[in-house]
């Protein structure tokens, strides 16, 4: 088990690598200069280094003194197309571009955690995978490292996985939060294209209009949400963009409707989705137009393991002290692609809160805001969190 204190003689160089990051902010899959930041990093260390092929991750084997399992710790280390506003002294160099939801600390905690880990090395009953991920933010990236292999990378599938998010708002500095079950949303994206016939407004038995069809989709989808979902295990429906028609005295031909949908299990994932579809056909059957419905998921439930979730607030509070680790009342409606490795094996995400000291949480920029701040010493935090979680998973394996 690592504390705070131990986190101390690495943070200069932590916090220093951290703001790098963040002054030199990169998108998407593509990260080359944040992986040689990452790799120069972890130079020295006694790590099995892979670099990945469909995108610039890094996946680095610490191997243990003593035999075991193998756990995985992941960090994310994307930026977002967000012009920077935080008026930070480490504040992003390229214009357009910043860490807005603290991936520059995820990335530094975790080699942070390498360097706590690899200093307990000979104690290790078992093996550690660092996952150092590209395009957390709608990428998909760590579907495309499980792809490669990342949850293989020692040798034999990890047991456990864990992640840690910092928290812009809410939580103050320090504070752990997660919960059994389901933690984030399941996000998916429905472009609905409905076709008819155009023709002259003042002629309508001439035409086919798609307009009707669609004003009657948009109430319509909205019962799917009040009679077939259960208020106990919610979902949203929200149709953001509608599209039709160019003048008051034209049919159009064709319009669209996009819809963001978000569900917290996979069950109500399921029915909605099919509800969706079911609504949508059956309206446009009774308006005679066509329907074309392009259904994306994005990212699934992220859904921590309850013995998981329950072993990593145990951890937390016997690093940082019972009154710092709460268990999260609620699951968030954000997304994570961290759930495609919660849907593989068993493991936990947990919240970090790095609001700076001072600014008041509630109402504190959240995290994608240009405004975001995240305090420096959140990196030392999550570090100590990753090392802690790895360390007590592989102890109690060996138990
Ligand atoms: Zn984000
Ligand atoms: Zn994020």
């Amino acid at each position: 088990m690592f504390s705070s204190l131990d986190a101390l003689p690495l943070a200069e160089r932590l916090i220093s690598l951290r703001h790098a990051l963040h002054r030199e902010p990169e998108l998407g899959l593509d990260l080359p200069r944040t992986q040689a930041k990452v790799l120069a990093a972890l130079d020295g260390l006694p790590l099995e280094i892979g670099i990945g092929t469909s995108l610039t991750s890094v996946v680095a084997v610490l191997r243990g003194g003593r035999p075991g399992p193998a756990v995985l710790l992941r960090g994310d280390m994307d930026a977002l197309p967000v012009r920077e506003e935080s008026g930070m002294p480490y504040a992003s160099e390229i214009a357009g571009r910043m860490h807005a939801c603290g991936h520059d600390i995820h990335t530094a905690g975790l080699v942070g955690a390498a360097h706590l880990l690899a200093g307990r090395r000979a104690e290790l009953a078992g093996d550690v995978v660092f996952m150092f991920q590209p395009g957390e933010e709608g990428q998909g990236g760590a579907k495309l490292m499980i792809d490669e292999g990342v949850l293989d990378a020692a040798g034999e599938r990890v047991v456990a996985a864990y992640a840690v998010h910092v928290a812009a708002t809410a939580l103050p500095l320090g504070l752990v939060a997660t919960r059994p079950g389901t933690v984030l949303a399941a996000s998916d994206t429905v472009t609905v294209t409905v076709t008819g016939r155009g023709g002259h407004g003042s002629s309508p038995h001439l035409a086919v209009d798609p307009v009707p069809a669609l004003a009657e989709m948009v109430t319509a989808l909205q019962t799917v949400v009040t009679r077939t979902i259960d208020a106990f295990d919610p979902a949203v429906v929200t149709v953001g963009s509608i599209h039709a028609g160019s003048a008051a005295n034209v049919i159009p031909e064709n319009g669209t409707l996009q819809v963001t949908v978000r569900s917290f299990s996979t069950a109500t994932h399921r029915t909605v989705r099919a509800g969706i579809e079911r609504v949508l056909r059956g309206i446009a059957d009774a308006h005679g137009v066509r329907v074309d419905i392009d259904y994306q998921e994005n990212y699934p439930v992220t859904a921590n393991d309850s013995v998981e979730a329950d072993f990593a607030l145990r951890v937390a509070r016997e690093s940082f002290g019972e009154q710092r680790v709460f268990v999260a009342p609620r699951p968030m409606a954000g997304s994570e692609d961290f759930s495609f490795v919660l849907d593989e094996v068993p493991g936990a995400y947990l919240m970090l809160g790095a609001v700076p000291p001072g600014v008041e949480p509630a109402t504190a920029p959240m995290n994608h805001s240009p405004q975001a701040v995240f305090d420096d010493r959140a990196v030392g935090e999550a570090a100590v969190l990753l090392a802690s979680l790895a360390a007590a998973r592989l102890r109690e394996a060996a138990q």
